[in-house]
């Protein structure tokens, strides 16, 4: 019932020059049609990767809450739209630290970009420092109650579960947790959505590659993988595709 959906975020890096690294993975994802594949650039890469991916879809990394008005800096819903954008990531562990985004805020910017269309990449993920003291759970739960829009959504609402300890680092949670921590999402937005939330899809983040993404993709209530490093490149990227199919 869910397609899996292998999405790369290119963070703060990628330029004109990287944008070939497109061809590859826009081949690789129109071979795998029974599979959703996305690369989400910075905001200034958008448009040049919307006529340059075909049919593979571009993601942002954020969106601002309103749809305009005196927000320097910002980038709203409705422009990500007109740039040719399918899908958004908002609550980004990089951005809930180093712009104190919080989980209301993250669920403003969810809305936002469902009332435009948009899929909204909701992110969650406990830290080291969380998941040795035995709290992944409770602060799993809270960022989804909080951060989680309302009915209605699920069939444009993607949740990541990202362990801020996995990203970048090398270092992945075991099958058990990883499939225990889904399996707690799953429940979780069956409470928060009801029939919804069957719909919206769980994929997991941190440190996937090539080499770990056919076991963790493997996992019960795993519909997915959001790919930082991974993502930047066409020979590390199709083999994470190739792995969903
Ligand atoms: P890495 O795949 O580089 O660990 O990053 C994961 C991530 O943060 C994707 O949003």
């Amino acid at each position: 019932m869910r397609r899996m959906l292998v999405a790369g975020n290119w963070k703060m890096n990628g330029s004109h020059a990287a944008l070939a690294e497109l061809d590859a993975i826009a081949a690789s994802a129109v071979a795998s049609p029974v599979i959703d594949a996305a690369i989400c650039p910075p905001f200034t890469l958008i448009e040049r990767a919307v006529a340059r991916a075909g049919a593979l879809p571009i993601g942002a990394q954020d969106c601002h809450a309103a749809d305009k008005g005196a927000h320097t800096g910002c980038v709203s819903a409705p422009m990500l739209k007109e740039a040719g954008a399918r899908l958004v990531i908002v609550g980004h562990s990089e951005r809930r630290a180093d712009q104190h985004e919080t989980s209301e805020e993250v669920r403003a910017k969810a809305e936002a970009a469902i009332r435009h269309g948009l899929t909204a990449i909701v992110c969650v993920g406990e830290t080291e420092a969380e998941r040795d003291s035995g709290k992944t759970l409770d602060v799993v739960g809270g960022q989804l109650d909080g951060s989680v829009p309302p009915v209605g959504t699920g069939a444009t609402l993607v949740i990541a579960y990202e362990p801020v300890w996995a990203i970048g680092t090398g270092r992945t949670p075991s099958v058990a947790d990883v499939a225990e921590v889904h399996g707690f999402i799953r429940k979780r937005l069956g409470a928060l959505l009801g029939d919804e939330g069957a719909k919206v899809r769980i994929l997991y983040g941190g440190s996937v590659k090539g080499e770990n993404a056919i076991e963790l993709l493997g996992v019960a209530d795993v519909d997915g993988a959001l790919v930082g490093g991974a993502s930047l490149t066409a020979a590390q990227f199709v083999p994470i595709i190739e792995a969903a199919v």
